[in-house]
């Protein structure tokens, strides 16, 4: 309920403040998960749309719900940006995520296993139809996507209700994010193999030809310079907001 409420809800009040005061551009943060479990790759926009959880279904619904806005009303310039796997931190060290508990995401808890927050990262599942068993995303700078959001301003009078990816093109597994990592912090890091975790999928990563088309945009940072950032700014703030 609080997926629902919070994403579907909040953004009908945004919606409804922005008709009010005569506001139609709008980008919204949508997801890559709205392609549901990929039936081909590379991921482009015309891939069909589905979900296998429930924020990505609220990510879909609010999809569906642009579309019918701008159905209604031309007036309106929508783009809707796919993200992929947002990671890193920004290069002065002074910005950066810090997970509330344990954290979810791959890139947050291999940083806490480097930094000796944590003992060992849990592989979730190495027997996935990819390189070498271990699921495979499509990691992108934190940075790069801010770029992406001007890019879509400057752009968005040429934009109807466009759905855009915004990834690198490039899948990484698991083991490749681990090895990667180790390298840019000169950590070892321990890992074991566990169960698969319910709702993942084998392989997700972007066609980003859409993106380069319209908006110009192109992403400017590599697997490297993610781990490099990203580690910079949890050696500098173990601790960070406890
Ligand atoms: N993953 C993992 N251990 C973790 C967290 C994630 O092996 O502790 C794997 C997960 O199965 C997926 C990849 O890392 O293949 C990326 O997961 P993440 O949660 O970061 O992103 P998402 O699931 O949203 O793509």
């Amino acid at each position: 309920m609080e997926y629902y409420d919070n994403n579907i809800n909040g953004t009908l009040c945004i919606l409804r403040a922005m008709k009010k005061n005569s506001i139609y551009n709008l980008v919204f943060s949508s997801s890559a998960t709205v392609y549901g479990d990929p039936t081909y790759l590379t991921l482009d926009e015309k891939h069909p749309l589905s979900a296998t959880n429930s924020y990505g279904r609220t990510k879909l619904f609010i999809e569906e719900i642009l579309r019918d806005i701008y159905a209604s009303d031309k007036s309106w310039h929508i783009a809707l940006l796919r993200y992929f796997n947002p990671i890193g931190a920004h290069s002065s060290g002074l910005i950066g995520e810090s997970a509330n508990g344990i954290p979810n995401n791959l890139l947050p808890y291999i940083s806490q296993v480097a930094v000796g927050k944590r003992e060992a990262l849990s592989v979730c599942g190495d027997d996935y139809e990819t390189v070498d068993g271990t699921g495979v995303r499509d990691y992108i700078h934190v940075v790069d996507l801010p770029i992406g959001h001007l890019k879509a301003l400057e752009n968005i009078s040429s934009l109807v209700c466009d759905a855009i990816n915004l990834g690198t093109g490039n899948g990484y597994s698991v083991l490749e994010m681990l090895s990667a990592f180790e390298k840019a912090s000169g950590k070892k890091i321990l890992h074991k193999i566990e169960a698969r975790r319910a709702g993942d999928i084998a392989s997700c990563y972007a066609n980003a030809k859409k993106v380069q088309e319209l908006l110009c945009w192109i992403a400017t940072k590599n697997i490297d310079d993610m781990c490099r950032n990203g580690w910079n700014w949890q050696n500098k703030n173990p601790n960070v907001y406890e």
